[in-house]
């Protein structure tokens, strides 16, 4: 037997952005005990959006923070808790691999067991190593009032950001790296619209600026995907069920490459829990994993 702290979820989420969130939701309603582990706030990179136009449902757009209070809402409507914790870790339960039938191997994350783990994690912004920059996807640090803002980058978020800004600083730029941006043409021709100054082939030496925010794209793998690698073998990233490990399931924009959007890591998230509600048919759920013990 074990401590009497070790507690079992059927479905353990880490990471509560939209793929998190998302999952945790469909997981509840159907019937799995779940948790959600987060290290900052719930929401993820889409806190940092500033007006979303491509979730449906809204023809009018809708900001970031908003969308994500009302999945926060829906989260607290099927009552899945939170646990507010940077996860460093992830053990393996044998027997595993394989994982036998009616076996209780899993995962342990801290003091949580759990035969079905869904890594909705997201990726971490690239920094373009300057010092004081900030990347675009950390939402607590984005009011520039009065302030000169360099946003370096070409691409979406570049151009989005730098439009919203705009509204607020003093003077706004975006430097590419590029000679062109790869932004939608219509972000690109709102940023102009509002002012934003595009200077190509940028380099920091000829800048100067109050705020600089890096927008140059993110890092291909996360730490926790790398740890788990080292242990089980290389992982084929690819949302829904990784059969190389039974019970790992991954969401979201950790395995979309460059397809990273909101309703993307939503569908991902759902179909996630909808792949662990089958692997543990016939149920095997809490119950039973405390019988085995
Ligand atoms: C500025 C900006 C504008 C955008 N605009 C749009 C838009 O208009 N439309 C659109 O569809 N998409 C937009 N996106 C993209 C969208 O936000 C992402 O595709 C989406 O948030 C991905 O969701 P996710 O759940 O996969 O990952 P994330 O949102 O990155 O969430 C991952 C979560 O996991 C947590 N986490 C990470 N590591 C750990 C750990 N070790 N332990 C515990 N928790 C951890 C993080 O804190 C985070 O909360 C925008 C993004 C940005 C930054």
């Amino acid at each position: 037997m074990r401590s009497t702290e070790t507690i079992y979820f059927d479905f353990l989420i880490i990471g509560g952005g939209p793929a998190g969130m998302a999952a945790a939701i469909q997981a509840a309603r159907l019937g799995l005990s779940t948790t959600i582990i987060e290290r900052d706030r719930l929401g993820g990179q889409a806190l940092a959006a500033p007006w979303i136009e491509n979730y449906p449902g809204f023809p009018d757009g809708i900001s970031g923070k908003d969308l994500m209070k009302l999945f926060e809402a829906q989260l607290n409507t099927w009552s899945v808790p939170v646990i507010y914790n940077e996860v460093l870790d992830i053990e393996i339960i044998p027997p595993y691999p394989p994982l036998q039938k009616g076996g209780v191997g899993g995962f342990r994350v801290n003091n949580i067991e759990t035969r079905c783990l869904l890594l909705a994690v997201g990726l971490t912004p690239k920094l373009v190593g300057i010092r004081g920059e900030i990347p675009y996807g950390d939402p607590a640090r984005l009011e520039h009032a009065d302030k000169d803002v360099l946003v370096v980058g070409s691409g979406d978020s570049a151009f989005d950001l730098a439009s919203c800004f705009a509204e607020k600083a003093r003077k706004v730029t975006i430097g590419m790296r590029d000679e062109t941006p790869k932004a939608l043409p219509k972000l690109v021709e709102r940023a102009l619209f509002r002012g934003v100054q595009i200077q190509a082939n940028w380099s920091h030496k000829e800048s100067s600026y109050d705020v600089l925010i890096s927008c140059v794209g993110k890092e291909a793998r996360h730490p926790l995907i790398d740890k788990l690698s080292k242990d089980l073998g290389p992982l084929e990233l690819r949302p829904g069920e990784v059969t190389d490990i039974p019970g790992l399931f991954l969401a979201g924009d950790l395995c979309r490459g460059q397809d990273r959007h909101i309703v993307i890591a939503a569908g991902d998230g759902i179909a996630a829990a909808q792949a662990a509600h089958r692997y543990l048919s016939p149920p095997q759920r809490h119950r039973e994993h405390r019988e085995k013990k």
